[in-house]
This record gives structure tokens, sequence and C-alpha cells, in this order.
């Protein structure tokens, strides 16, 4: 059975780059019909935060990445929060010593320091150079008496450790760049280089498939596993590892944690869709097919393949993500799904408007128009406030834009061929500026501008006579006689 694990830490906000990585594992998962495992790593005190844990399993639940086991879903390796799993780490650590796997380690920080400068300077590999190894019984005995206090370090084998990842084929690390390293601290804390490779051990994960930033890590693990099987604890077997790409952001640099492009809930209050959203993250290192950018999730895990996911860094780029996600709204969701995820941003505190002047009837009109124009459902705010709006929006530019030399004289006709038409429909609405226009010999996208701008506030909007039609005949003729008074 296909095992697979997301395993966020809980500090700060969830990020782009971490739900990418949450959502090739569930991809993964679903497509083999395995079972994906949410573990929360939660040993730092320092950093973590209960906000963000809340943020995080809040996050996952927006986005429709469901896990089979983990908080809230239970499974059987409870907990899943390492907080609560500190007793396993411990029983571990003392086996792993007693076998010979870890030692005691009690260089201390500025002797650490010295050594790697001296290494530095000599042009040597500057990792942990072993002396503790196999420190003497005395030596141990006088650091003791010094009131040194330890750190527990794992013993590295002597030979090249090899593997086949996932994404980009066979790796090989050789000891002098893959030094001893610490897994619990001075202080009796453990590090993310124990905690993390046990609880895989432990929940029989099959497949590592994280970011390419944690790849120098993968040997270390790789070992720490070997030595877990020879201790007895968990199955025995490495689980496969896949590196996902690094993503890079403006200016080709990596994108960081502090951009604001990769903030997760910069996305989800400018109302991107999730399967929006999740389709463009996918493309992240993966496609569907050569020519085939949009997809919804059900597409992707039916195709999801790990070996098919592309080493070479991904360019994060807003625009793209956008696009695709104004294709999800035109496509994915009928007018009554788009009706119903425009409702957030028709009500405070995303509207300006008076919560008793919103019409849902009036809205319903005119969503058909508006869901082919959006790009994030945000978007709906200002296609739609001159409906709810008691006088449209004022904006100096627009207003300058649409009402160049001559348009006020085709306002004015437009005023009244629109106060003489018979039905305020659509089609009238549109026969009345048009002979407007010809009055003064304007094209009807000429003519119809100062009426937009009169009545919407706006240079821009939705097809602008079925918007009258759905305004109506007082209110529309009220706006053009404040605009031409
Ligand atoms: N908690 C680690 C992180 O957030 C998980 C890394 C891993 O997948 O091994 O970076």
């Amino acid at each position: 059975e296909v095992r697979v694990r997301f395993c966020p830490s809980p500090t700060g906000n969830p990020h782009v780059g971490l739900v990418r990585t949450a959502l090739f594992n569930w991809a993964f998962a679903r497509h083999h019909g395995g079972r994906l495992v949410l573990r929360i790593e939660d040993t730092d005190a320092a950093r973590d935060s209960e906000e963000s844990y809340e943020a995080l399993l809040d996050s996952l639940r927006w986005l429709g990445l469901d896990w089979d086991e983990g908080p809230e879903v239970g499974g059987p390796h409870e907990p899943y929060r390492q907080s609560g799993r500190m007793d396993v780490y411990a029983d571990v650590t003392r086996r792993l010593l007693a076998a010979g796997h870890a030692y005691r380690c009690y260089c201390s920080a500025e002797e650490l320091e010295t050594r790697r400068e001296a290494a530095r300077a000599a042009g040597r590999p500057s990792g942990y150079d072993g002396t503790c190894r196999d420190l003497p019984a005395e030596r141990i005995a006088a650091y003791e008496a010094e009131g040194r206090s330890p750190i527990v370090r794992f013993r590295m084998p002597d030979e090249p450790i090899t593997f086949d990842d996932l994404v980009r084929g066979t790796l090989t690390f050789t000891p002098e760049n893959v030094p001893d390293y610490g897994i619990v601290r001075a202080s009796g804390a453990p590090l993310y280089t124990l905690v993390n490779p046990v609880d895989d051990a432990l929940m029989g994960i099959t497949h590592v498939l994280r970011g390419e930033d944690l790849l120098s890590s993968t040997p270390r693990q790789i070992a720490l596993y070997r030595a877990l099987a020879d201790i007895g604890v968990g199955p025995g077997t490495v689980p496969a590892f896949g590196h996902l790409p690094y993503v890079m952001g403006e200016g080709n640099k990596k994108l960081s944690k502090r951009d604001p492009q990769s903030s997760l809930n910069l996305y989800r209050e400018r109302g991107f869709l999730p399967g929006g959203l999740l389709n463009y993250l996918a493309l992240l290192g993966w496609s569907l097919a050569e020519d085939r950018d949009v997809f919804t999730l059900d597409e992707m895990v039916a195709a999801f393949d790990i070996g098919a996911v592309n080493a070479n860094p991904a360019r994060f780029d807003l625009k793209k993500a956008e696009a695709i996600n104004a294709t999800h709204v035109r496509e994915h969701l009928t007018v009554e799904e788009f009706t119903a995820a425009c409702e957030p941003w028709l009500r405070a505190p995303h509207a300006p408007w008076k919560p008793e002047d919103y019409d849902p009837a009036a809205f319903a009109a005119l969503a058909p128009l508006a869901q082919t124009r959006v790009t994030v459902l945000s978007d709906i705010t200002d296609n739609v406030d001159f409906l709810f709006l008691d006088e449209p929006v004022h904006d100096e530019q627009s207003w300058q834009k649409a009402m160049k030399p001559g348009a006020r004289e085709v306002l004015a006709t437009a005023r009244t061929l629109l106060g003489e038409a018979g039905e305020w429909t659509a089609d009238a609405l549109k026969a009345a500026v048009l002979a407007a226009g010809e009055a003064h010999g304007l094209k009807l996208g000429k003519a119809q501008a100062p009426v937009r701008v009169a009545v919407t506030g706006r240079t821009v909007g939705l097809p602008l006579f079925e918007s009258l039609e759905v305004l109506g005949r007082e209110r529309t003729l009220a706006r053009v006689d404040a605009a031409l008074a």
C-alpha cells in the first residue's frame, strides 16, 4: 500500500510552496489508491503556534486536500502532532545510543567553530570532524565533571549513500559531504533530523515527496532509517524519495515565504477557486499533457505520475495563475455555483454598499454575464457595485477619459432617446444609444462610453445595455441627468 505524508511545521502563514507539496502528495496517494498522512511537525516550541496550526488545517480544508490519517480524523498511529510524541523520540534515542548508532558529543559551539574555520582555511570539508565519535570513558567522565551538556549525534556510515530519486534519478552522496549530525539538542529536545524519519518509519511511509530544499537531508535520513531497521523500529525498509523542483519568483530568485505572492491567504482573499489555484500549482513541476494547462483535480489524480515531474526549477507566474483561474470560473462552475461562490464578495466587509441595498435577484440577472468576465471572484464587487450603491463610484480619471469633447452632446441626445424608449429592454436601450451616436456621427462604442461612465462610474464593465436593463429606467435616467447637470 502506498502511504505518503504531508508534514508541515505550524509556523507563520501557509504559503504556496507548502500547498504544492501537499497537492503532489495528495494526488500521488489518490492516484495509487493509497493513504495520505497529515503529520504536524510542531517540535520547535519557539517557532510553532496554535494559530498557524489552525490556519494550516483550515487551508487544507478550503483547498479540498483531504487526509486519511492525522489531526481531526485520527488513525492507527496517533498522536499525529509530534509535540505529543516526545516519549517515542526519547525511547528511540536511547536505543540508538545503546546500539552505537549515535553518540554523545561534548564539543562546545566555540570549539566547533574554531575547528570549522581551520578546516576551511586548509581547504578540508568543514562538517563535523568526528572528535567525539569514540571517546574513551575517562574523557566522557572529565567532560561530565566540567558540567558540559552533550548533544546526541548520529554516526554516519563510512561508505557513500546512493538512492534513486523519483524525480532526479540516481544520486550518490559521499561520506565527506555528509558528516555526523545532531539529532537531540543539549536541552534534550529532539531535532527535525530525528523525529521526521522516526515517524516516517513508525507510520510506514512508503514514499517521501518534498521540496528540493530538503535534498541534502535525504542521505542522512536514509542512514538513520537503516539504523532504525537495525534496532527494530519501523518496517525495516527505506521509503522512496522524490524531490520537487524549486519555485522561482520575481527576478529568478527562489520564491520565499516572505514574498507577498507566496501567501496562500492572498489567493483566498482575492477569490481564487481552490480548483483554479491547485491547477496552477500543479503546473509548478508537472503537466497533464504537452498542450493542456487547464484541468480538474480529478483529471490530475487520474494522470498523476511522479516520474513525469520536471526536475528543473519552475517559475511562478501570477498572470498565468489568474488566467487559469478565470478559465475555471468560466468553464467549471454552473451559473448557480458561480452565483453562490460570489456571495462573500457581495456582502460586508467586501461590499461597499449598505447591506439592505443588496438585491440578490438583480445580481442573479447579471451573473451569467459576469461569470465570463471575472478573473478572480473579488472582481465581482466592482463589476456590480453600480447596482447597489446609491450613486455610482466617481473617479476623475475615468470621467475625463469618457467625457471627451462632444461626449456631453451625445449623452444629452442619449438621455432623450432613452427616456422615449417604449420598453426597458437591452435591445431597445441599445437602439436608443445607437441612434444617439448616429445623430452625432459616432459609432456605438464611442456613443456608449459617456453613458457607461454616467451610470456605472467606470469606463469598463459588464455589457452596458443588459446592465441598464437590470438597473431600471428610473435610476438610469436619474444618473444620466445628474451627469448632465
Ligand atoms: N516539517 C518539514 C518542513 O516543513 C517537513 C519536511 C519533510 O517533508 O521531510 O519542512
